[in-house]
């Protein structure tokens, strides 16, 4: 490696410290792929090393903070340069393998000073390996940004007539406390607007536009929506885009559960048509530390839903009503009339 470091300190003006960070970025993330399963993801995150990947209807998470592409993935991406040979070639071999295996992998977005850089590398890499009509690579669109409007537009653009699809994982966005204010949304129910609308643009694209669509979110009035209009389109006979949801384990489980039940009776009925999306749950592992940090930054995003506390606390009255119903009054009758 350090030949190889030298060699492109020559060409590109990096430390080589910074291509052995990407060094072991690529083994690292090669190792966690020898790990998953088929139709597990992989979460490929470039400026802090934290993959995640889901399992059948779990998203595992490992946190290893200290390994990461780093220094030269954020300038690279902050000048909006194209793939430097080191990251391209690093990115092929990690897509070659998880397609090997089955697997999906998911590009985290980051923050707006990285993000069109990151967008362009993205959109790269899936013209390259998304050959097939379930997408390898998903690139993360985040709808609080005033532009993400465009951005889908960019992307639809981008797969149009290509022959390629298009995979998209729809967030709400992460960093409000930490991004330029101006870029964002002026009000969370702009964010909500912006979030559903995207979700119904890209379910009812035209057959031409190979799109998946994975709604990454706690919200249930948005999964609801998009739950209902792809059941009317399915049951309409209209064309409609794949789609999956996710939540992080621990947030908003009543929601993935139902999910998860939906799918799982839809599948084991008789007439097999399932209506209901695969849904997965993050789940976060490494060391208490890094476990700790993601689950701070996650707690911290998730500040402001009252909502959800409110239908998830609706959910645990509803959840001890019936055990009381079915366990504990029967228990109790049986007792007395012994
Ligand atoms: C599986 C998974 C993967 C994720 N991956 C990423 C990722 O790669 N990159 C990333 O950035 N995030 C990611 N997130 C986090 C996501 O962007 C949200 O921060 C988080 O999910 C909370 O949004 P919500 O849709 O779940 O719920 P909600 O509670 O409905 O929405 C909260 C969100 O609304 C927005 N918001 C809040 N207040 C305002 C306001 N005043 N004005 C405008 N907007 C406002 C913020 O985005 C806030 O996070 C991921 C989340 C999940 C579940």
């Amino acid at each position: 490696m350090v030949g190889a470091a030298q060699t492109q300190t020559e060409q590109h003006g990096h430390l080589p410290k910074c291509y052995e960070v990407v060094e072991e970025w690529r083994t690292g993330t090669l190792d966690t792929l020898k790990m998953l399963g088929e139709s597990d993801i992989l979460a490929v995150k470039y400026a802090s090393y934290l993959p995640t990947w889901h399992l059948l209807s779990v998203i595992r998470l490992m946190g290893v903070q200290a390994n990461r592409a780093g220094p030269i993935a954020i300038e690279e991406m902050e000048s909006r340069a194209p793939f430097l040979p080191i990251l391209a070639t690093a990115l092929d071999e990690i897509c070659t393998e998880a397609q090997l295996k089955g697997c999906r992998l998911w590009l985290d977005a980051e923050q707006q000073r990285l993000q069109p850089g990151l967008d362009n590398w993205a959109i790269e890499l899936m013209r390259r390996h998304n050959k097939s009509a379930t997408p390898l690579i998903y690139n993360t669109i985040q709808v609080y940004l005033k532009n993400s409007q465009n951005n889908v537009e960019q992307h639809i653009a981008a797969v149009r007539g290509e022959g390629w699809s298009l995979g998209v994982k729809l967030v709400r966005g992460a960093y409000i406390k930490h991004e330029n204010r101006d870029f964002i949304h002026d009000t969370k129910a702009d964010t909500d607007r912006s979030y559903d609308g995207i979700a119904e643009q890209l379910l009812c694209l035209h057959p031409g536009e190979q799109v998946s669509l994975f709604l990454a979110t706690h919200n249930a009035k948005s999964v609801e929506r998009a739950v209902r209009l792809y059941r009317e389109r399915m049951e309409k006979k209209s064309t409609v885009t794949a789609f999956e949801c996710g939540q992080v384990q621990g947030m908003a489980d009543e929601l993935g559960c139902e999910l998860i039940r939906a799918n799982e009776d839809e599948s084991a009925s008789t007439t097999g048509e399932v209506r209901a999306p695969k849904t997965f749950k993050c789940l976060v592992w490494g060391t208490v530390g890094e476990c700790m940090g993601y689950l701070h930054r996650r707690a911290v995003e998730n500040t402001e839903a009252v909502e959800r506390t409110t239908h998830m606390r609706d959910a645990l009255v509803r959840e001890t009503r019936r055990r009381f119903q079915f366990e504990v009054v029967p228990n109790f009758l049986k007792l007395k009339y012994r």
